[in-house]
């Protein structure tokens, strides 16, 4: 980031400078204040939002895109927090059909391909990631193969771990299954140490857990659980500081069995809504976190609380303070939509451009091209 854009945003902000992009006249969905706020001007620049507020056609210049948005409801785009993209998605295809319905962040596991193809296939991912209109953060294999003693694989080595939980667009440890954390697994703990030490994320996944192994495995230090599979377990791992990612996907669909919290007056900061594997039926057919956010309205949660679900809360729990809101000083990740229920999605904002219309991706999407030694793979 160079001085001068920040000097940019703040003479935009100031109405000294115009603004790239305005959207006028929306809803906005306030997910810091959980408020409704009618007839707001939104002002972009260099992909930054550097204006919420009344009225503001001072922003407006000859080269700004204006966007007439009265009667639309404008929310921020929806983040997915676990997703296993590198067990079969292209994320070129995924983005076409995900980012037209409003994901606009996905953060994604990489064990998979780890398993399959060790560091070079970590790799190979990585660079599929890249030059989309959709923010994929991965996670670090956490241990690979997590059972040596009954598989083998390729392996992911700590060096390799090393270098990887170092990088920006690494956001923490990948999901270490519970029973290699409690009982003091040297490759867990040694890993656990170094994610600790730089203040990223450990993915938990405490299928099963409860009580003291549970509470072990947070003192650990683990920071999340995508296996709560009713309220109640959901409700143990929130009082316990975890972050609660509610499943809705292909391997399990746990929404409705956990609904119930939307009822208890809870404090919903640590709950958010994941795909784990997202079915790919149902983000051809139905959607992506759109869909999710549907489902939990229509399962009892407020919209409000919904959308929190699938953008502020994931944004916080992993540190990305550009992301999750529509503020001044964050990313422009937007969406519009018309119906509080429904969520039909009409234009996707990413980074400031208009990205998608009606369901129709606007911008062109390069395909990564994997080598020839990635088909002569087998896990
Ligand atoms: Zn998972």
């Amino acid at each position: 980031m160079r001085e001068r854009e920040i000097e940019e945003r703040i003479a935009a902000a100031l109405g000294e400078e115009k603004a790239d992009l305005v959207i006028a006249d929306a809803t906005l969905l306030n997910v810091l204040t959980r408020e409704i706020q009618e007839g707001i001007w939104v002002g972009v620049r260099g992909g930054w939002i550097v204006y919420v507020g009344e009225e503001a056609r001072d922003l407006i210049g000859p080269h700004t895109e204006v966007i007439e948005a009265r009667g639309a409801y404008l929310c921020p785009g929806f983040i997915d927090p676990h997703a296993h993209l590198d067990s079969v998605y292209q994320c070129a295809e995924y983005a076409r059909w995900v980012v037209p319905r409003g994901t606009t962040t996905t953060i994604s596991e990489t064990a998979m391909v780890a398993n399959a193809a060790g560091e070079e296939g970590v790799r190979w991912f990585i660079e599929d990631t890249k030059g989309l209109p959709l923010r994929i953060y991965v996670l670090s294999p956490s241990m690979i193969p997590p059972f040596p003693e009954f598989e083998t694989s390729k392996g992911f080595p700590y060096e390799a771990f090393e270098a990887l939980i170092e990088e920006d667009f690494c956001l923490g440890l990948g999901e270490t299954y519970w029973p290699r954390a409690v009982d003091r697994d040297p490759r867990a703990m040694r890993r656990y140490a170094r994610v600790i030490s730089l203040g990223k994320t450990l993915e938990g996944h405490s299928a099963g857990a409860r009580g003291r192994k549970l509470t072990a495995y947070c003192a650990a230090g683990t920071t999340s659980c995508h296996e709560a599979t009713g309220a109640e377990e959901a409700l143990e791992r929130l009082r316990l500081g975890m972050g609660v990612m509610i499943r809705e996907g292909y391997i399990r669909r746990e929404l409705e069995a956990i609904s119930p919290i939307a009822k208890a007056g809870l404090d919903m900061r640590g709950v958010m809504l994941c795909t784990d594997f997202a079915d790919p039926r149902m983000v051809m057919e139905e959607g992506c976190m759109d869909e999710l956010v549907r489902r939990a309205i229509a399962y009892g949660f407020d919209p409000l609380t919904a959308i929190q679900m699938a953008t502020i809360n994931p944004a916080a729990y992993f540190g990305l303070r550009r992301l999750g809101a529509i503020a001044p000083g964050r990313w422009a990740d937007m969406v519009l939509f018309e119906d509080l229920r429904e969520i039909r999605v009409r234009k996707v904002i990413q980074e400031g451009r208009l990205v998608a219309e009606n369901g129709r991706l606007l911008v062109e999407i390069p395909r990564h091209r994997y080598p020839p030694e990635a088909y002569r793979t087998f896990a």
